[in-house]
């Protein structure tokens, strides 16, 4: 049982507001009122130190995939802990435990992406896409060819460089970015379809991207970096046109396409990776979060034969790495998880049952009177908070509505985050379906608090 600690809460928070700064929190307001603390998480569910039970609906940061509950992961993190701590993979060595993890990354991606680099982060891993892809073209004596496109909105991380391919105008606000990165139109049909069709705004969409290579030029022009669907800028579902004319755009121009599977891989959209969903075939595809279920820092990049035997033609050293490329224990923890979804065929067992009761009941949430669309892609969901349904007239002003519906849901027992006017939620892959009605019923009910 969870026990409410009072005073012990009181003592937390008040150390947690005098020494932790925290990532995306408003340093002064936190100072002021101090947060939620979590102490315990079990199955879908987590625990704060007051002793709330909350329904994850965020599977922590869109990384527990499989829930909190998962003692075949712990137990191989034990195991490698009291065989091989650490050990790099710098300098001519490799670690036995990022060798196995590799071959598996290999083997559960799509065929022709059979090489990795290894990181701690999804940031950590857009940043090494860029290097790759300078040294790649540096070493086809193309070292031109150098600027990114990505699009507006979209999340690639906060390091210098992930910042700067992310989208988010309240991050650039703050960072100026790196210069040769661009942005393009994100494939928001709510918010900007205007009168087309969905097929019509997804080509529409796509050719932003053609026309920005033809202005900075097809010879300068090195990747296109993009969210098979945006996550952290509120679950953006493309139109099905949206992606095989970005494939078509990438091969005619030459340009390489990078798939951000931080969020989409490992399930989340109903095939392995989010890519396979909408049947492109990235260069390059970076992963992290639910590799190891969230429950060891792990990141990477997978890159494609047709860039790795470039590689290997540089002279020299490739010039990057972390301390913790390829951690053992990390790779361990990821050796556990893909064992978990591989033997227990976790993924394809619910992108048959799961995911799509999930998305035919969060689409009933479309009933509720303030809900201007309710959209989801098997376990990923938002709902776009409006003031009458048919019209997009916004419930208040400033997005205050969606925090109203996020703290209300809490009150409730579900976790969901609100982005901008958007209600987010990306629940645990196995949830049951009287799970996902429970789901629903809370949402259900923040939103009739919020009307
Ligand atoms: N890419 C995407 C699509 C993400 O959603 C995130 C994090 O939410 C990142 C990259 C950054 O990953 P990390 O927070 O592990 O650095």
């Amino acid at each position: 049982s969870n026990k409410p600690l009072l005073p012990t809460t009181e003592a937390l928070r008040a150390l947690d507001q005098a020494h932790h700064l925290h990532p995306f929190t408003d340093v002064g307001a936190y100072q002021k009122s101090g947060g939620r603390i979590v102490t315990r998480g079990e199955h879908i569910y987590f625990y704060d130190s007051e002793g709330s039970k909350v329904l994850d609906g965020m599977s922590g940061l869109w990384c527990c995939n499989l829930g909190y509950s998962q003692p075949k992961i712990v137990e191989a993190i034990h195991e490698q802990l009291q065989v091989l701590p650490f050990y790099n993979n710098f300098f001519q060595c490799s670690n036995d435990m990022a060798v196995k993890m590799a071959e598996a990354m290999a083997q559960v991606t799509p065929e022709h992406l059979n090489h990795v680099f290894f990181t701690n982060s999804g940031s950590e891993a857009n940043d090494t896409n860029i290097k790759i892809v300078h040294r790649y073209y540096q070493i086809l004596g193309k070292p031109e060819k150098k600027h990114f496109i990505a699009r507006n909105n979209a999340y690639h991380g906060s390091t210098v460089a992930a910042s700067s391919l992310s989208g988010m105008t309240f991050m650039h606000d703050q960072y100026t970015g790196i210069d040769y990165v661009h942005h393009i139109q994100q494939p928001y049909y709510f918010g900007e379809g205007g009168d087309l069709t969905p097929e019509e705004f997804g080509l529409q969409a796509a050719r932003e991207l053609e026309k920005k290579i033809e202005e900075l030029g097809e010879d300068k022009v090195a990747a296109f970096i993009a969210e098979p669907i945006q996550g952290a800028g509120g679950v953006i579902i493309p139109p099905d046109t949206y992606w095989p004319e970005i494939q078509r755009i990438c091969n005619e121009h030459d340009i390489l396409l990078i798939s951000d599977e931080v969020i989409c891989g490992f399930g989340r959209t109903g095939s392995w990776f989010g890519c396979q969903t909408y049947g492109f075939k990235p260069d390059l595809m970076t992963f992290a979060k639910a590799v190891t279920n969230g429950f060891q820092a792990l990141g990477g990049v997978m890159i494609s034969d047709k860039i790795a035997e470039v590689l290997a033609q540089g002279k020299g050293d490739f010039a990057h790495g972390m301390t913790y490329s390829g951690h053992p224990v990390a790779c361990a923890a990821g050796l556990a998880t893909l064992d978990i979804l591989r033997s227990q065929h976790t993924i394809e067992n619910m992108a048959k049952e799961i995911g799509p009761y999930f998305e035919q009941r969060w689409k009933s949430l479309e009933d509720h009177p303030i809900v201007g669309e309710a959209r989801a892609k098997n376990m990923v969901a938002a709902l776009e908070l409006v003031k009458h349904k048919g019209s997009k007239e916004r419930l208040a002003p400033n997005a205050a509505a969606s925090i109203v519906c996020r703290d209300q849901a809490i009150k409730e027992g579900l976790l969901v985050r609100a982005v901008g006017e958007a209600m987010v939620c990306a629940p645990p892959i196995v949830c049951s379906k009287q799970d996902i009605d429970t789901i629903i019923e809370r949402m259900f009910r923040a939103l009739d608090y919020t009307a």
